[in-house]
């Protein structure tokens, strides 16, 4: 469902992806670990559409990412922002990034409304039951700066749910939360692994990764070391880096 090909990525000549492959089946969740700077989040941009690759390709759902053809040669798509909305990918960030000034409900319901143009009635009762199942329905009209860590990173998550996602991107979703907001947020994801949703997961709780992936990839300066089932890379790790950064962690 989504294939990484040979991809590469500088910033001002420092190279932050170098030949990446990954591939992730459609309904896998896949979950990324390793350290700070290993191009994690700079992964999720490219597969999201916020990036350009410098070279190698992405597909997500047998489409280019980041590239349309023109004639016989691809070329890098102008639209990004249109590009991003026809790919229809979730994506949920450390620090939630809501909209301050719009209430929980508006803050779902504002791409359906403005980016997909749904009938805003709709849209509005949409919100309304993805806001119950990620068990606020009584907050709707709350703004962002009412509710807890863990509420808006809920908030966040139906807000990615809301255009119907074919592809769910969550870096880092619980790094920003004191430890008791935590497992209400993975709570939430779990329910959508299990529910069959396609996921790469960016995560730091070792844990959580064990127990929500399907495959659990470690990353490490700018490419994939190692991966495998939780079981192989988690617990029975091959590479000296994984176990270094493991014994770190956990
Ligand atoms: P973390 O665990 O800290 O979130 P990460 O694995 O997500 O790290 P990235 O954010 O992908 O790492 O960054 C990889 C490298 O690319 C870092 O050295 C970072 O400083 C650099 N980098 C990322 N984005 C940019 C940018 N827009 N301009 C310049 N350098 C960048
Ligand atoms: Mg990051």
């Amino acid at each position: 469902f989504v294939v990484c090909y040979n991809v590469c990525k500088s910033y001002g000549g420092r190279e932050v992806l170098r030949n990446l492959d990954l591939t992730v089946k459609r309904g896998e969740v896949v979950t990324i670990i390793g350290p700070s700077g290993s191009g994690k989040s700079t992964l999720l941009r490219l597969i999201n559409h916020l990036e350009h690759v410098d070279w190698g390709d992405i597909k997500v759902d047998g489409r280019y990412v980041g590239y349309e053809k023109s004639g016989a040669t691809m070329r890098p798509i102008r639209d990004l922002a249109k590009a991003r909305a026809d790919a229809r990918i979730g994506m949920v960030f450390q620090h939630f990034n809501l909209f301050n000034h719009l209430t929980a409900v508006q803050n779902i319901s504002e791409a359906p409304i403005q980016v997909y143009r749904q009938d805003p009635k709709k849209a509005h009762d949409l919100a309304l039951s993805l806001l119950a199942s990620v068990g606020l329905g009584r907050h709707a009209d709350h703004l962002p700066h009412r509710l807890s860590g863990g509420q808006q990173q809920r908030v966040a998550i139906a807000r990615a749910l809301a255009i119907s996602p074919r592809l769910m991107l969550f870096d880092e979703p619980t790094s920003a939360l004191d430890p008791e907001l935590v497992g209400e947020v993975l709570a939430v994801i779990r329910r959508l692994a299990e529910a069959g949703m396609t996921m790469i997961v960016v995560t730091h709780e070792i844990r959580f990764a064990r127990e929500v992936a399907d495959r659990v990839v470690f990353m490490d300066e700018g490419t994939i070391v190692e991966q495998g089932t939780p079981a192989e890379v988690l617990d029975n790790p091959k590479e000296e880096r994984t176990q270094r950064f493991l014994r770190m962690v956990e």
